[in-house]
């Protein structure tokens, strides 16, 4: 894409995890320091095979140094594309060894210093996940500078509501909260996440597309939804995303997991516009009315 293309405005970013932001050749350095086995190509087309590659290459950053460069790498990839905001995800049941915390707060004061650009944190609950691992996630979330959120990841055929009361807790300190809900999972994950957990905001939901209901409850209470059409189409999946703009419905466009895609923003953007008929003004402003940080 030639840089003709480039939206030259100040973009946001709401919907994309940390650990699918580590390039190839970072997850391949890192894994040889760590001293674990070479992490497999970013090549799958289905969610299980995504989630295979995506748990051996989270597992490579392991020390508090591992997360800074990557969340450093990443900032240069947003600088080269006028991203100035972020809201980035990470799961912390990937990241076992003591101390990485600090990376990811190094990583976003040295992001704002050499790029001018603010990363705020959504800390990922797990669907199913042990209690333990999901109660440790909140005090991450509750006590770590620059988290603004939580998120929901995991198998859609499981239940959220079981950790209603996590999520009450983060709502209560402030934060928000974005569920992963309708990926793969149908209108009921998202209809659940909306009635149950009370998202106003939902990474994905295009398992809404064919249930008029839930379509209806989306537009009633103003949930933004913040889709991948790259990440989507990597895994087969074709949404409808124009039926849910026209609509009424907000939509945030993003890049999920930018080095496994691959993509970026800005192709995410053009996407969007050409193959799905949507407004690239429209999602822009989306992304900055949508975030949950309240700074810049
Ligand atoms: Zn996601």
């Amino acid at each position: 894409m030639s840089d003709a293309r480039l939206t030259t405005q100040q973009l946001a970013e709401l919907h994309l995890h940390l650990e699918g932001t580590i390039g190839r050749e970072t997850a391949l350095i890192l894994s040889a320091q760590n001293g674990l086995p070479e992490p497999p190509p970013y090549e799958y087309s289905d969610l299980a095979g995504f989630l295979a590659v995506y748990g051996q290459v989270s597992r490579c950053m392991v020390t508090s140094q591992d997360f800074e460069r990557v969340i450093f790498e990443h900032g240069e990839a947003m600088a080269s594309q006028h991203i100035t905001y972020a809201e980035i995800s990470f799961n912390p049941s990937l990241h076992a060894a003591d101390g990485w915390i600090d990376g990811v707060v190094r990583g976003r004061a040295s992001v704002a210093r050499e790029f001018g650009i603010e990363i705020s944190w959504l800390v990922e609950l797990v669907r199913g996940g042990a209690a333990a691992d999901n109660e440790r996630a909140l005090d991450i979330a509750l006590t770590t500078e620059g988290v603004v959120g939580v998120g929901l990841v995991g198998d859609e055929s499981i239940s959220a509501a079981p950790l209603a009361g996590l999520v009450e807790r983060a709502r209560a300190a402030g934060l928000g909260f974005m569920p992963h809900a309708g990926q793969v999972g149908g209108p009921e994950v998202v209809r659940e996440a909306v009635e149950v957990l009370g998202a106003t905001r939902v990474a994905h939901g295009v398992g809404a597309e064919h249930d008029t209901e839930v379509l209806r409850l989306l537009v009633d209470r103003g949930v933004c939804l913040c889709v991948c059409p790259s990440s989507n189409e990597r895994i087969g999946l074709k949404p409808n995303f124009r039926k849910f703009a026209d609509l009424g419905i907000p939509l945030v466009v993003n890049t999920d997991d930018p080095a496994m895609v691959p993509t970026t923003l800005q192709r995410e953007l053009a996407v969007a516009e050409t193959s799905h008929g949507l407004n690239r003004g429209a999602l822009t402003a989306a992304a900055w009315r949508h975030r949950f940080g309240r700074h810049p």
